[in-house]
């Protein structure tokens, strides 16, 4: 066994401290089922004394110019595609990413967070005129606080960046608890904002778990937003133990994706739509889990689904190439066993994969990328979030009826429609109930919100409204314009 980390130190204040009380935890390489590091379970004296340190960098912090906050932002990106290799380490061994994917999408998804951030903050106008109906009263957007973060483990510098950087910007402080098990990557981030130079006590990270250091921030009296990104149990969990302090919460929650595939699709849409579903492994909020193709065009979708399953490499995070790698944590991967013998019991079709570990490995939480077709919509595989490598297949005979699958499920986060008939693809978008759809392969332009309705949250991620996401508008009359 290659040496095991010690990782038990939180950043708070400006500095990397001790525990209050040890709690150890180790850190499973899911491709090995080894640990790679240990880390500490915060508990209460932690959390206060990085919320305490997060308030008193507040009025320093809100009161910098956007221009320093920005130059801040642009360092710190600066470093963090300087430490890109180490990063890309990280997520691979504390996650599961392969190597390639790790560097290619996991922590250049970070990068182009980041980017995107500059971008819409240059332009950003703090106090703007309400309109030429009342021409003295503005809006200004002002920072809410001391923000606590709470990020999960599937995507874990997307998330992070999504929220640690448009509060910064905004002129909030805060205080980051990342995954408990997949806490490597953001211990080099805070290295990395260390680097830059951040002043103290303006971002600091306590490690812990949900009932613990997650709990402890969203009951503070002093943490005036939650932002959360997770399960939808944990984030009704966060929502209730907000409720006495009256704080911000804002909450991204899982997904249940449908993919609607026409039978005037381009062709290449139903192994993009397989591809998509398979890639992180299946462990991504917004993946087109359900595929809901006309019946004029089933079989066919099913024949190249099952392909693309079949040519699905699964294989170690630490060998080259652009295989999957194995799901997170022993618990991840016996939950989707069980929900894939569900699908077997409830009498959807097998057409790829199944239970157990693919050939020829014996360790590790490796998934046979699976296919299901002839899937009601009413069955477990099409309602519940499997976060695997599963692809539940529902055939559907024309528009109305696709929607109205589409739409019967409690999420809500990022639909797909694949058609050449630009009418029809615009019409059924206006009717899906999800904060985004993705059409014939096209993924959303730069600084676009990232977010869902229902069941999925109602976050805005990313961009101009990722920024107002984190401030509180004030509404201001009687202002002179001429001062
Ligand atoms: P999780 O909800 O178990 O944990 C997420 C984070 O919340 C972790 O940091 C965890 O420690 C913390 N947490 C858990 N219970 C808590 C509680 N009661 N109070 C406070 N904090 C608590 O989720 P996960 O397993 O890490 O991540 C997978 C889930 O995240 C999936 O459901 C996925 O769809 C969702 N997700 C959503 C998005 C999105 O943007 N909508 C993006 C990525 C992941």
């Amino acid at each position: 066994m290659s040496q095991v980390l010690d990782k038990r130190k939180f950043y708070i204040d400006g500095a990397w401290v001790d525990p209050a009380v040890a709690n150890d935890l180790e850190v499973i390489d899911p491709s090995t089922e080894e640990a790679v590091a240990v880390i500490s379970l915060g508990g209460q004296a932690d959390t206060d004394a990085a919320v305490a340190a997060a308030k008193q960098a507040f009025p320093a912090w809100s009161a910098t110019p956007p221009a320093e906050r920005l130059a801040m932002v642009e360092k710190i990106l600066a470093i963090y595609q300087k430490r890109a290799e180490d990063m890309a380490w990280a997520i691979s061994h504390e996650m599961g990413a392969p190597a390639e994917m790790s560097l290619n999408n996991q922590v250049a998804s970070g990068t182009f967070h980041i980017t995107n951030f500059i971008e819409a903050f240059r332009d950003f106008q703090f106090v703007r005129p309400l309109g030429d109906h009342a021409p003295t009263t503005m809006i200004s957007w002002e920072p809410v606080g001391v923000v606590g973060l709470i990020t999960p483990w599937n995507w874990p510098m997307n998330q992070v960046t999504l929220k640690v950087i448009p509060a910064l910007l905004a002129g909030n402080t805060c205080v980051l608890k990342p995954s408990e098990i997949a806490p490597l990557s953001s211990i080099v981030f805070a290295e990395i904002l260390e680097e830059a130079g951040l002043p103290k006590g303006v971002f600091n990270m306590v490690h812990g778990d949900g009932p613990g250091v997650g709990t402890q921030l969203s009951t503070h009296d002093d943490v005036e937003m939650i932002s959360f990104t997770g399960s939808t149990r944990a984030g009704i969990a966060i929502t209730k133990a907000a409720a006495d302090s009256l704080k911000k919460v804002v909450l991204e929650l899982g997904g249940k994706g449908a993919n609607i595939v026409f039978a005037d699709a381009d062709d290449a849409a139903v192994a993009r739509g397989a591809k998509h579903c398979f890639n992180n492994t299946g462990q991504s909020c917004n993946a087109p889990t359900r595929m809901l193709v006309e019946r004029s065009a089933y079989d066919r979708a099913v024949e190249v689904a099952t392909q693309v399953a079949n040519d699905t490499k699964v294989a170690s995070a630490h060998a080259d190439g652009r295989h999957i790698g194995p799901v997170i944590s022993k618990a991840q991967w016996d939950k989707i066993q069980g929900l894939i013998q569900k699908g077997i019991d409830e009498g959807a079709r097998l057409t790829a994969g199944g239970t157990g570990l693919p050939e020829g490995v014996n360790r590790g939480y490796f998934v046979r990328p699976t296919v299901f077709a002839d899937v009601t919509n009413e069955m477990t595989i099409a309602r519940e979030e499997i976060f695997g490598p599963v692809l539940s297949i529902i055939p559907f005979e024309d528009e109305e009826e696709a929607i109205r699958i589409a739409n019967d499920t409690p999420y809500g986060l990022t639909n797909y429609v694949q058609s050449q008939d630009g009418a029809k693809r615009n019409r059924v978008a206006r009717q899906l109930r999800a904060g985004m759809v993705e059409m014939n392969g096209e993924s959303r332009g730069a600084g676009a919100p990232f977010g869902g309705v229902k069941k999925s949250g109602r976050a805005r991620e990313g961009g101009i409204m990722g920024l107002e996401e984190f401030m509180d508008s004030k509404a201001i009359s009687g202002w002179d314009r001429d001062a």
